[in-house]
């Protein structure tokens, strides 16, 4: 046997804490009580760390081929990331699919892209299917924020056809065509995709949790895993219980850096900020987003929004690398907001939250397996909600024993990030100091 104990959960946690906010999600929802927390011991097939997309989907995806899943979660379903993320339902992966290509080859890349795309249908049936409205909404604009980067939506769109079998989805628009799609005059172009959409992901992790406990499996939230055992007998300790299983899954984010696995430091923490305006009038709402497509603009340090059921503007952005500038993200997204839509003058923001991006270098998700026995999903590096869903089916699939799709992103190799923190934090802000200088001059 090869224990693994992990360090003191500390540091990501108090992180998250710090940019929790108040979250717009948490007041669409009641909650309920919650599910009780780990007393005791028990045994199942498998134990899942973490109750965000990538856990329930797991324990959704295991439960559905008949295994006994134990999720153990450290503080509340969907808590994290997934409770408190953009809802946009995109295709593809955070990086730009030429980093898959360059391991992966042309034909492993096309593999990978349909897996994505194969996320993006299970969060849609997930969302229409499971019995709570999700608010789900079909279609996303990708927006030109500079002149230069007219040509890129073009070549982007060329290859969606020409490489990946996703161009009679999107549709190329140009300047004179954008007030069919937003009333902003800041764009230059637009990439359409109608296959896209967006949603409430609290309601869906809800929804997905409420579908995990009528296939029995075992929730606990409240319950954070301190260990994990390796070995041919692995087992997760929680504070007052013991799951023993076959098989673990991690999907405990960038708080599973917590934990002495081969896997930690492949990914590091990014705070990312939203704000949400008070309910704005219909008509203004239908003005500014007709057709309520989410949206995102093509800067790489990227703003990304869109108009919830109840009508108010949610807008995202900013990336936080240094700890110290979080607080100022609010006035600057509001600005940010105004300068693309001046209609939004005078609105006042209700909410704003932030929530932890767990990037890897590349920002490719980083999916593999520790001594078979213990399967880990993480690196969704900001765009999570499709690749989640396919990251739960994969593992389960692999669990049953049908690995080739979980291997085939499992093969994407990671760098690990300098494990002093206030390196790598340094590091990234001047990274990202550098990419906003060139999203200015492109
Ligand atoms: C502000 C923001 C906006 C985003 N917008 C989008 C978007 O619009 N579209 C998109 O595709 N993606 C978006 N993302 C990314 C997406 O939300 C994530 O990729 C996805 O939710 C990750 O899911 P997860 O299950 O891996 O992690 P999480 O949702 O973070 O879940 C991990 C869970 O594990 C639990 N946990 C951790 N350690 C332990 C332990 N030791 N014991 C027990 N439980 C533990 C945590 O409490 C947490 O609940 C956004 C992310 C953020 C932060």
């Amino acid at each position: 046997m090869n224990p693994s104990t992990a360090r003191p959960m500390a540091r990501e946690f108090a992180e998250a804490a710090e940019i929790a906010g108040q979250c717009y999600y948490e007041l669409t929802v009641e909650r309920g009580p919650a599910y009780p927390s780990l007393n005791g011991q028990l045994s199942v097939d498998v134990g899942v760390v973490g109750a965000g997309f990538a856990g329930l989907s797991a324990a959704l995806e295991l439960a559905q081929r008949g295994y006994s899943v134990a999720l153990l979660e450290a503080q509340r379903i969907a808590a994290a990331a997934s409770g408190r993320n953009g809802g946009q339902i995109l295709p593809g992966f955070s990086c730009d699919i030429g980093v898959i290509q360059a391991q992966l080859g042309q034909a492993g890349a096309r593999r990978a892209w349909d897996l994505s795309i194969e996320g993006m249908a299970i969060v849609k049936d997930r969302a229409l299917g499971l019995g709570i409205d999700c608010e789900y909404t079909p279609g996303w604009a990708l927006f030109a924020a500079r002149p230069g980067h007219v040509q890129k939506l073009r070549d982007w769109r060329n290859q969606l056809e020409r490489d990946l079998g996703y161009g009679a989805h999107v549709e190329f628009i140009d300047a004179s065509e954008l007030h069919r799609w937003t009333a902003s005059t800041a764009y230059h172009a637009a990439l359409i995709d109608h296959h896209a959409g967006h949603l409430n992901p609290l309601k869906l992790a809800l929804a997905m949790s409420a579908a995990c406990q009528a296939l029995g499996v075992q929730i606990f939230e409240n319950t954070p895993v301190l260990e994990v055992v390796r070995g041919s007998a692995p087992a997760l300790a929680a504070p007052t219980g013991r799951v023993n299983c076959k098989k673990v899954v991690m999907a405990a984010n960038v708080f599973g850096n917590s934990f002495d696995l081969p896997m930690r430091n492949r990914v590091m923490s990014i705070g990312n900020t939203i704000i949400a305006t008070e309910p704005l009038p219909a008509q203004l709402a239908e003005r500014l987003l007709p057709g309520r497509y989410a949206a995102c603009d093509t800067n790489f340090l990227l703003d990304y929004y869109r108009i919830t059921a109840d009508h108010r503007m949610l807008w995202g952005g900013g990336s936080t690398y240094l700890r110290h500038d979080v607080g100022n993200r609010i006035q600057a997204l509001q600005e940010k907001m105004v300068a693309t839509f001046p209609d939004l003058r005078g609105f006042g923001v209700e909410c704003a939250w932030g929530g932890l991006i767990d990037a890897t270098l590349s920002r490719a998700p980083d999916f593999g397996r520790i001594d078979e026995e213990i399967y880990y999903l993480q690196g969704f590096s900001g765009h999570g909600v499709n690749v989640t869903a396919i990251a739960g089916r994969l593992a389960a699939e692999a669990i049953a024993g049908q690995p080739e799709r979980f291997d085939l992103l499992a093969g994407l190799k990671h760098r690990k990030f300098p494990a002093v923190a206030w390196v790598r934090r340094a590091g990234l802000a001047l990274g990202a100091s550098f990419y906003q200088l060139r999203d200015v001059w492109s």
